[in-house]
Order: structure tokens, then sequence, then C-alpha cells
């Protein structure tokens, strides 16, 4: 996603309004993640003394797992940007993205904002039983047979010694 910066450069304090669809620089920016199709951003750009200033916000469409019955959930991000792009070499001490020439490219910057502010857990509802700890069956879909009998696996060994003693 790259914007033409000509009109901004050659002015201190310039802004100009940014309005992009595009490609994102990682279609799977985690593991499990994966944004569908394009993603948008909408603000300003703003040239501060020669750094310019992004703020605005993207949005992007994305699927991920349940994590109770792992079935697919389709999620939509929408993060407020503000990064800054230098075209001095010591960009990365402090903490802007390099740039160079007339073409700003901020893919980099919205992927490092949509790896940091991915939610960690997604549920398909509110609702979701998830998958039975016996069988594995998803409970939304069947109603298995197996019996809650409400031991915590990991406990029967210690219910097992009590009962004998
Ligand atoms: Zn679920
Ligand atoms: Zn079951």
């Amino acid at each position: 996603m790259k914007i033409d910066i000509s009109d901004i450069l050659v002015s201190d304090g310039a802004d100009m309004k940014v309005d992009l669809t595009g490609v994102p620089l990682q279609q799977e920016p985690a593991d499990g993640y994966i944004i569908e199709g394009d993603m948008s951003f909408c603000g300003t750009l703003t040239n501060n003394n020669g750094i310019l200033h992004l703020a605005g916000w993207l949005e992007a469409v994305y699927k991920s797992a349940c994590y109770r019955c792992l079935g697919e959930v389709s999620s939509r991000l929408r993060l407020k940007i503000s990064e800054n792009f230098t075209s001095n070499s010591d960009a990365d001490k402090k903490d802007m993205y390099p740039f160079e020439g007339k073409m700003l490219d901020i893919s980099r910057a919205l992927n490092d904002n949509i790896i940091l502010n991915l939610p960690m857990k997604h549920l398909c509802s509110d609702q979701c039983r998830g998958l039975c700890s016996k069988c594995g069956g998803n409970l939304n879909e069947v109603q298995c047979d197996c019996i809650d009998d409400g031991i915590d696996p990991r406990m029967e060994g210690l219910n097992k010694f009590f009962e004998r003693s």
C-alpha cells in the first residue's frame, strides 16, 4: 500500500488525506489468523519537519478458530494507527519506519499493528458449548452419550486413591 508523497514532502506542515485499499503484507500475520481480501486505511499523513506522521484507522476482516470448538470465526479488526516515517538512516533507533523517495509504503507499519492487536481468544458465539472432553464431539452440533460425571480426568487417579483407603 503506497502513497505518493511528492506534494507534502516539499513543504513543512503540509498534510494530505489518505484513503487506501490494498493487499495485506502478510495474509497470515499470525498462526491461525487469515486476513480475508483487502484491508483499508483511512486517515491523514502530515509532514512534521521531514517526519511523516500517519494517523487514522485500519480495517480488515480476518478468520480464526473458536477456542472452545475450533470452528471458524470471522472477525473485523478496526485499529487506530499512529506511526512516524523518516528518511533518515536512524529510523529504527527512533522507533520510526524508514522511507525513500517520493512513494511511502505503509504496508509494514500496518502489518505490525495488526500482529500486535490480534485478540488472543475468539468464540464463535457466547453460547458456544465447545467440544466434549470425552469423545471430542462438537457439542454445538451433536448430543453425544458421554456422561459428564464432573470428574476432571486429572483428578481421577486421586479419587481412586481415596476410595481404596
Ligand atoms: Zn465455538
Ligand atoms: Zn462425548
